[in-house]
């Protein structure tokens, strides 16, 4: 797999330097982030770019290999969100006071789920930004 570092700026540049999953930007984040495939090489997908999303490396690492979950309401299992298919806000809103992500799809559900993007260590973080007013993102996806 080659990614070459144009197509890596310009999908950082395309999610807005903000993990496409939990929205976390890269600048708060101390690892560098990370380049996924929305349909996981290891099941036939591309490093086309219209595949590439770009993804913090906690929710990269959750996502594994996985395309769909199940949404923890209707036990069914569905597609994850594809941020290249699909608009993060209209699967998905900020909790009140900004710590947590809400699905209000069943596809943003299983991907909360799926992802563990409310995770205790996130939500954590996420109270500290919120406190200093860095969170959560003022911007649309
Ligand atoms: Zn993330």
């Amino acid at each position: 797999m080659t990614i070459t570092d144009i197509v890596r700026k310009r999908i950082a540049e395309t999610f807005k330097h903000r993990c496409c999953y939990c929205q976390m930007p890269a600048k708060y984040i101390y690892a560098p982030m990370q380049i996924d495939h929305i349909i996981p090489v290891a099941i036939g997908g591309t490093d086309d770019e219209a595949n590439l999303c770009y993804a913090c490396p906690r929710c990269n690492s959750f996502k594994g290999v996985q395309v769909s979950a199940i949404d923890p309401d209707s036990e069914e299992t569905v597609q994850l969100f594809n941020p290249r298919q699909q608009n993060w806000s209209e699967h998905f809103q900020w909790s009140d006071d900004g710590t947590s992500i809400i699905g209000q799809t069943a596809c943003g559900r299983a991907t909360v789920f799926a992802l563990q993007i409310n995770i205790a260590v996130a939500v954590e973080f996420r109270k500290i930004l919120v406190s200093a007013g860095w969170h959560p993102p003022k911007s649309e996806p």
